[in-house]
C-alpha cells in the first residue's frame, strides 16, 4: 500500500503552532480572520463600520450603524465558552495532528482541564467535523461494504445480523485510475432496502456506480439513481477480493484508530460523530500541514451547541 506519501508529510510542528497561536491575542486574530475573512459584517444589519469594545476579557464588536454588539465567538462552536481560545485552539492542534484520532482523556491530560470539559470540547469539535462531511455525497465509481461498530470488533466485520451493534455503511469513491478519493461512513437503521435506499439518496450523487460483494440490500441504490453492480462473492470472503482493496483498508485504520484511542464510547448515541471524525480526517489525509485552520473554519462555522444537544444522539449541525 502506497501510503508513505501521507505519513511523511510535513504536518506543523508544536514550536510553530504556538509560535502562530500562542497568545489569546494570535487566537482571536485568527478567528476574527476565519469568520469573516471580507471583514467584519453585523449579524443584524449587515453594516461594516464597527468599533471593537473590551467586556469581561473578552472582544465585542459593536455596529456603528445600528449599535448592535456581537463577540467573536457568538455564532461559532466556542460560543458560551468560559475559556481561554488558546485552549481550544490546542485542542484543535492536537485533535488534527493526531493521525489515528484522540481521545477526551488525552485530550483532559493535555490541556489540563476536567474530563467532562475535554469530552465537550471534543464532541464539540467532532460535530464540526461531521456538520463538514454532511456537505459532500459521493460520485463516479464507489465501493461500499456493510459494517458494524460496537463489540469486540469494533471498526471491522462483526457477521451480519449481530446483535448490540451499530450498523454503518462505508462507502469510498475512487479515481479513474482506481486510487481512493473520498469517504463516507454514515450509520444506518439496518441494512434493508429502505434503509440503502434513503442512505443512498443523502450521500450519493445520481448516476454513481456502485460497487459492492453482492449484499441484497444494496441493490436498492437504485432507488437514488445509482447504477448497481454486484460482485458474487462464491465463497470467497469480500476482503480477500482486490476489487475491494480500499474499502477493506478504510475499515482497517478505522479499527486501529477505534481500537488504540477511544476503546469504547456510546455507539449508538455518538457513532456517528466519530466516524465522521474520522472520514473528515481521511478526507484530507494529503493536507496535514493545514488541517488545524480547516477545523477551525468547520468551528467557527458550526453553529453553537449547548451540553445538553451535544450529549444527545444524532444532532443536525
Ligand atoms: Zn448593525
Amino acid at each position: 500500500m502506497a501510503m508513505n506519501r501521507i505519513q511523511f508529510q510535513r504536518g506543523l510542528s508544536m514550536p510553530e503552532f504556538f509560535q502562530q497561536f500562542g497568545t489569546e491575542a494570535q487566537c482571536e486574530a485568527a478567528l476574527e480572520a476565519t469568520r469573516w475573512p471580507e471583514g467584519f459584517r453585523c449579524p443584524h444589519c449587515g453594516g461594516a463600520a464597527h468599533c471593537v469594545v473590551q467586556s469581561r476579557g473578552r472582544q465585542l464588536y459593536q455596529c456603528n450603524a445600528c449599535r448592535h454588539q456581537s463577540s467573536l465567538i457568538a455564532g461559532t462552536v466556542f460560543q458560551g465558552t468560559k475559556l481561554a481560545l488558546t485552549v481550544w485552539f490546542l485542542a484543535i492542534y492536537l485533535i488534527s495532528q493526531a493521525k489515528t484520532g484522540l481521545s477526551a482523556l488525552a485530550l483532559k491530560r493535555q490541556l489540563g482541564v476536567s474530563y467532562p470539559t475535554a469530552w465537550l470540547i471534543h464532541h464539540k469539535l467532532m460535530q464540526a467535523m461531521l456538520d463538514r462531511e454532511q456537505h459532500y455525497v459521493l460520485e463516479g465509481q464507489i465501493q461500499v461494504d456493510d459494517a458494524y461498530l460496537g463489540g469486540e470488533r469494533s471498526g471491522g466485520k462483526a457477521g451480519r445480523g449481530s446483535e448490540n451493534k451499530v450498523p454503518f455503511v462505508a462507502a469510498l469513491s475512487m479515481s479513474d485510475e482506481g486510487h481512493p478519493l473520498r469517504t463516507k461512513l454514515t450509520p444506518v437503521a439496518g441494512f434493508s432496502l429502505k434503509a440503502i435506499a434513503q442512505w443512498a439518496s443523502a450521500n450519493l450523487a445520481p448516476s454513481s456506480t456502485v460497487l459492492c460483494d453482492g449484499l441484497a440490500c444494496f441493490s436498492a441504490v437504485a432507488e437514488a439513481g445509482c447504477v448497481y453492480q454486484p460482485t458474487i462473492v462464491a465463497g470467497r470472503k469480500p476482503k480477500d477480493l482486490p476489487e475491494f482493496e480500499w474499502i477493506n483498508t478504510v475499515l482497517g485504520n478505522l479499527k486501529t484508530s477505534l481500537n488504540g484511542a477511544y476503546h469504547a464510547f456510546d455507539f449508538r448515541k455518538y457513532a456517528h460523530r466519530y466516524l465522521a471524525a474520522f472520514a473528515y480526517r481521511f478526507n484530507r489525509r494529503f493536507n496535514l500541514r493545514t488541517l488545524h485552520k480547516r477545523l477551525l473554519i468547520a468551528a467557527a462555522n458550526c453553529g453553537p451547541h449547548s451540553e445538553r444537544i451535544i450529549r444527545m444522539a444524532d444532532v443536525g449541525c
